[in-house]
């Protein structure tokens, strides 16, 4: 049997009574726009990110896009972000007509969007040193990071606002799209709310241009039977990464790293400068594996315009030239992980 990165088949079977159970309630109560379900899980994903406010939106692109509107980003603003993350970080920007800058800051400059990449809380306390010196508010792409946390912080509780997606590989995952904005600002919350209807507080009134962008009941109701179980997968991931690192001896191969320890290993992320011949080796023993992200956003052909050259921005070229994912998941089985370690242990470029 092939090892894949993720089986979201295997997750529902672990749970299929309960998720079964939970969609039917929803099938049978009506309510499918803004239900019961998606109050309780926005209670709920806003606990658990330290937050007052949780804010169910169709997914977490549009977490990150409503909550630009929020802060009312429009045309000449720049955005800084990263460009070693998925292309939505910057795209969402793009979209309310701002410009995004990778990593620099100009007079024009009204925001940061740090990227809590695979898992891992980015490095708050410095970016809100910056964002304090120059009166910028941060967005938190919390994408990849519920349940994340640094110095004892939750991932999402750092920002004016915190973005989280349930896409189905993540690992708190939806059976579609999803996604909340989480926030401790209550002004902020209730313009999200508002956003994400239209604009409106609930009725026919419209104080504002808004969005269609609400999350399904239906993926609320199965999100509420895996979301007590979260803490469990990613205890399950911590120690694949603990075991890992114990026993991943390779020359050609650097581990990721966890300082602060509050890591929830979305991904785990080797470097390795024959990369391509990793992969390869991996793929004879039917162990998947994949780069994330294979091209840095500054030299994507969407922002051309922006006159970024390859060499603009050395450290995200040289990952994107480096990084490669192996399975991490918490469906893997022990067996599974010897395989993965043995075939990384056995992997000599040379030979
Ligand atoms: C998945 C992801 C998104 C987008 O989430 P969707 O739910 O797919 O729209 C944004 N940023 C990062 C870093 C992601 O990993």
């Amino acid at each position: 049997m092939p090892i894949r990165l993720v089986d979201t088949v295997r997750q529902y079977q672990e749970l299929k009574e309960e998720i079964d159970a939970a969609i039917h309630r929803v099938l049978e109560h009506g309510r499918y726009i803004l239900g019961p379900e998606v109050a309780g899980l926005e209670r709920e994903v806003a606990e658990e990110c330290g937050c007052a406010s949780g804010i169910g939106v169709a997914s977490g692109t549009d977490a990150l896009l409503l909550s630009l509107a929020a802060l009312g980003v429009g045309p000449g603003d720049e955005v800084i972000t990263t460009p070693f993350t998925f292309v939505s970080t910057a795209e969402v920007i793009s979209l309310r007509g701002g410009t995004p800058v990778f990593a620099d800051i100009t007079p024009r400059t009204v925001g940061i969007i740090p990227v809590h990449l695979y898992g891992q809380v980015a490095e708050m306390e410095q970016f809100q040193a910056i964002a304090e010196k120059h009166h910028l508010w941060i967005i938190e792409d919390a994408a990849q990071a519920l349940g994340a946390k640094r110095d004892g912080h939750p991932a999402g509780s750092f920002g004016a606002l915190g973005c989280i997606s349930f896409f189905p590989t993540k690992n708190l995952g939806a059976f579609g799209d999803g996604g909340m904005v989480v926030s401790n600002d209550a002004g902020l919350a209730d313009r999200v709310r508002r956003l994400r209807y239209h604009g409106s507080a609930g009725g026919y009134d419209y104080d504002q241009i808004g969005y269609n962008s609400r999350l399904d009941e239906i993926q609320a109701a199965v999100l509420r039977v895996k979301l007590p179980e979260l803490a469990k997968f990613n205890g399950a991931r911590r120690r694949t990464a603990a075991l890992y690192h114990s026993r991943v001896y390779n020359p050609h191969v650097t581990l990721p790293a966890d300082p602060t320890g509050g890591h929830v290993w979305h991904q785990f992320t080797l470097r390795c400068k024959q990369r391509g011949l990793l992969a390869a080796a991996l793929k004879e023993h039917e162990i998947e594996s994949k780069i994330y992200y294979p091209t840095p956003l500054h030299l994507q052909k969407t922002y051309e315009h922006l006159g970024y050259k390859p060499g603009s921005l050395p450290e995200a070229e040289r990952a994107c030239e480096e990084v490669l994912s192996i399975p991490i998941s918490q469906e893997l089985t022990d067996e599974e992980k010897g395989q993965i370690i043995a075939a990384v242990n056995d992997f000599d470029p040379g030979g």
